[in-house]
C-alpha cells in the first residue's frame, strides 16, 4: 500500500510537479462572487471582528479575509488562491508556472493538467 503524506493528498489536484516547471492551479475568488456560486460562504468572526469567505466544496481550503480581498480588488485585483480540491465546472482558475526554463526538463508531460474550459495557461498571456 503506497504511503502518502497528508499534504500531498490535499494539493494533488492543485499542482503538478511532473517536470521542473512546477505548475499550480489558482482559483479566482472573484469568479466565485461573480457567479454567485452556491458553495461560497461567508461569516463574521466576532473574536477578530473580520468577515471571512470560503468554499464549502474546499476547491480552495483557505478562508479569505473579505476586507483584504476587497482592498486588493480596488488596487489591481486579489488574484488567485491555490486550489486544494477538484474543481467543479463553474470554478474559474488559471495555471501558473513557478519556474520558466528551456530544455526537456521544462517540457510539459501532463497536458491534461491544463484541460478545463475555465483554465488558461499564464504562459499564453506572457508569450
Ligand atoms: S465551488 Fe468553485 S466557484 Fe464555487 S465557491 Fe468553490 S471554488 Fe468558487
Amino acid at each position: 500500500m503506497p504511503v502518502t503524506q497528508p499534504s500531498e493528498q490535499r494539493t494533488a489536484s492543485g499542482e503538478c510537479r511532473q517536470c521542473r516547471t512546477f505548475c499550480d492551479r489558482m482559483v479566482e475568488p472573484r469568479g466565485c462572487l461573480e457567479l454567485r456560486c452556491r458553495y461560497l460562504y461567508s461569516y463574521f468572526d466576532p473574536l477578530s471582528g473580520a468577515r471571512y469567505m470560503g468554499c464549502m466544496r474546499k476547491v480552495f481550503r483557505a478562508e479569505i479575509d473579505v476586507s483584504h480581498f476587497e482592498a486588493a480588488e480596488r488596487s489591481g485585483g486579489y488574484g488567485g488562491i491555490k486550489m486544494t480540491g477538484d474543481p467543479l465546472p463553474q470554478c474559474q482558475y488559471r495555471v501558473e508556472p513557478a519556474y520558466e526554463g528551456g530544455g526537456p526538463q521544462h517540457e510539459c508531460v501532463n497536458p491534461g493538467f491544463f484541460d478545463a474550459d475555465s483554465a488558461f495557461d499564464l504562459r499564453d498571456a506572457i508569450a
